[in-house]
């Protein structure tokens, strides 16, 4: 059965003013002008988030199965119909039973794959990321993850200032595994080192690392400038300034960066009391701070808010489309199979009206429920 999905349809190659994407099964057949019908709403990618902790009141942080399947279809009826499931700098036994819990669910295609956050990361950097659980990288433990999740996880990101940490990121690379540059205090020297030996991905760029200066550009600067890294946006004005954002982009162009949510159970809930990888976390109109330092503690956003973020700095609609969903997919190895309006990919596709509000979302040519 075909089915036909009319409107302003976003693509790689530019907006189809009337266009229409062609379902048949899970896949996108055709994507083409359609000019008989008039339809305003605007057809994106679904979103791709490499970056979230959690939302709707469920947390991927404590390795458990149903809160990750819950956490997964809210982002999902927000439009992020795939998403990797971060975790937070824990202790060697909860990194372990969390990627044995979760690896089944990218098996089954629930998630994409999962994102250690930590805990090879910055103590001078750390944000929310609890201090006790910080340590230098370990090619040992890391083997032994990597033997757990047999594929399941697809990036870690680590400072690359810690002892050790160029050995893991090769490690890292040889098994097809993204590494992430963040939470670091490194120099720009050392960041271009973890470029060199082969880092692709900035994590949320600005935030948790070490600040431009003139006379030590620092991370940012070396992420931001290297071809081949990807560098990570959080579009929820709280975190990065919109003239921040737009810079960036305007920077590294949109075809390398990635909006994410880095969101944590608070998103899509009331205001008030939550954890994060065991420490206190207070929302306030929205805006999630560490309890006890007032440090941001990820954010409350869903794609499809940081796609508006993005937009309401300033950058045209399809290149923030292809910021929620291309980059996104490509940066994680997933460009072949979604991230695109493009023939022969999973059929994942937003439905959004003027105001880039979601009105219905299809995953693998299902409209999600
Ligand atoms: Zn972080």
């Amino acid at each position: 059965m075909t089915e036909r999905v009319n409107g302003k349809v976003v693509t790689s190659g530019g907006v189809i003013s009337q266009g229409c994407v062609e379902v048949q099964g899970e896949r996108i057949s055709a994507v083409a002008e359609y000019p008989s019908v008039r339809d305003g709403h605007w057809i994106v990618p679904g979103f791709v988030d490499i970056h979230s902790h959690g939302g709707g009141g469920h947390t991927f942080t404590t390795g458990d199965a149903d809160q990750a399947r819950a956490a997964a279809a809210f982002h999902l009826a927000h439009g992020t119909t795939s998403l990797l499931a971060s975790l937070v700098s824990s202790p060697s036994e909860l990194m372990r039973s969390a990627t044995a819990a979760l690896a089944p669910l990218v098996r089954e295609g629930v998630l994409a794959g999962i994102h250690f956050e930590g805990p090879y990361l910055s103590a001078a950097r750390c944000g929310a990321q609890n201090p006790q659980f910080l340590r230098d990288p370990a090619t040992d433990e890391l083997t032994e993850l990597l033997k757990i999740g047999a594929g399941a996880i697809r990036m870690v990101t680590l400072a690359p200032e810690r002892p050790g940490a160029l050995e893991a990121l090769e490690l890292l690379v040889r098994h097809g595994v993204v590494a992430a540059i963040g939470h670091t205090d490194g120099t720009y020297e050392q960041t271009r080192a973890a470029v060199a030996a082969g880092a692709t991905v900035g994590t949320h760029l600005f935030n948790g690392m070490r600040p431009i200066h003139h006379r030590e550009p620092g991370p940012v600067v070396a992420l931001l400038a290297a071809p081949t890294v990807i560098c990570e946006l959080v579009a929820d004005g709280v975190h990065l300034h919109e003239g921040t954002l737009a810079f960036a982009t305007s920077t590294a162009g949109p075809e390398r960066c990635a909006l994410v949510t880095d969101a944590m159970s608070a998103a899509g809930m009331p205001d008030g009391e939550y954890e994060l990888g065991g420490q206190a976390v207070t929302v306030t109109a929205g805006v999630a701070r560490l309890s006890h330092d007032g440090a941001i503690a990820g954010s409350t956003l869903t794609m499809d808010a940081a796609l508006r973020g993005a937009v309401a700095a300033g950058i045209p609609v399809p290149d923030a489309a292809r910021m929620a969903a291309t980059t996104p997919a490509l940066a994680v190895g997933l460009g072949d199979q979604v991230g695109a309006l493009q023939a022969g990919l999973r059929a994942d596709l937003v439905v959004l009206d003027d105001d880039l509000e979601v009105v219905r979302v299809m995953r693998a040519g299902a409209w999600v429920e």
